[in-house]
């Protein structure tokens, strides 16, 4: 039997860690969250990250703009969440309805302030390998690996995707962190052979139950970041229960790669803290 990483578990330790240190701050960290429209599934995710907020002690402002809502009043917005010296952090939440389109509005998000690291400044300095501003997803990703394997240097990592969200800033993190990285996506071939080589295979295609398990060598690490609805049920792009006795270590979905992605919008929010309050 495999390893369960449990993204649920590691996040319940970090967040007790984070509301300790939050506790012994002055003034709160306040993070600001923004929502257009009524899509079912971005409501529950705000839902969630404003209870995870409640409980590490982060002030958090939902604001709920209308379907309708014009790009100038987007803009107008997140100006002015900008300019508040009293928010640290600053989410849009994607997908948002049509007509808008999210990079010209992730552009407008001040840097210091981009808790989800998508900023092209906060991509840059991931890329440059500057301390900054690290997407959520690949940053929780990367902490369930090293949860089995601290020092990762000289692993084969494979990557399936290469979305500016999830694939590319993994491999980008795992490269820094000296893995060997390939990154697979729609157009590659040989995807079960590449995969049946790796140590560590990060799958975010969503695709439900893509890889079974001869996909994956029995040492593999596999993390799962693909939610799919599919009849109601959240099913992942591992076929979990077939894989599970095969591998070293898998996580699970759900409970695995989600909590991980809400404790790390905390942990951005807390840095971002800091960063503003360093410049002021
Ligand atoms: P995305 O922007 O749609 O990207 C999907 C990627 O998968 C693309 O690069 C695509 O290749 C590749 N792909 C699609 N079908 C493939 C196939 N058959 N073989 C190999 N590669 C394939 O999605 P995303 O935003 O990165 O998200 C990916 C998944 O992760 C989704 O299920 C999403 O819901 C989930 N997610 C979960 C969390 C979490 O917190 N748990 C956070 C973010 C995302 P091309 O580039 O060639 O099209």
């Amino acid at each position: 039997m495999a390893s369960l990483i449990s993204g649920k578990e590691l996040s319940e330790k970090y967040s007790l860690e984070l509301s300790e240190q939050i506790s012994h701050l002055k003034t709160k960290p306040s993070l600001a969250m923004i929502i257009v429209g009524q899509n079912p599934a971005s409501l529950l995710y705000v839902e969630n990250k404003r209870k995870m907020c409640e409980k590490v002690g982060i002030t958090s402002h939902v604001i709920r703009l209308d379907e309708k809502t014009t790009r100038y009043e987007l803009l107008q917005t997140i100006k002015g969440l900008n300019e508040s010296p009293s928010v640290h952090g600053i989410l849009l939440q994607l997908p948002l309805p049509k007509g808008l389109h999210a990079h010209e509005f992730l552009v407008a998000i001040d840097p210091k302030k981009d808790v989800d690291g998508l900023h092209p400044y906060n991509l840059g300095l991931l890329m440059s390998g500057q301390p900054g501003l690290v997407p959520c997803t690949p940053q929780g990703c990367l902490q369930m690996i090293q949860s089995v394997m601290p020092d990762i240097t000289g692993v084969k990592a494979v990557v399936l995707g290469r979305s500016i969200l999830v694939g590319k800033t993994m491999a980008m993190l795992l490269c820094h962190h000296n893995a060997s990285v390939t990154i697979l996506h729609s157009r590659s071939q040989d995807i079960k052979e590449i995969c049946q080589k790796a140590d560590i295979v990060v799958s975010a295609i969503g695709k439900p139950l893509f890889l079974d398990r001869s996909y994956f060598n029995t040492n593999a690490i596999v993390i799962d970041v693909g939610i799919t609805s599919v009849d109601g049920t959240i099913t992942g792009d591992v076929d979990f229960e077939n894989v599970k006795d095969h591998v070293k270590a898998i996580s699970p979905v759900p409970g695995g790669v989600g909590p991980m992605t809400v404790i790390n919008l905390m942990m951005n929010t807390l840095r971002a803290y800091w960063i503003l309050n360093e410049l002021n």
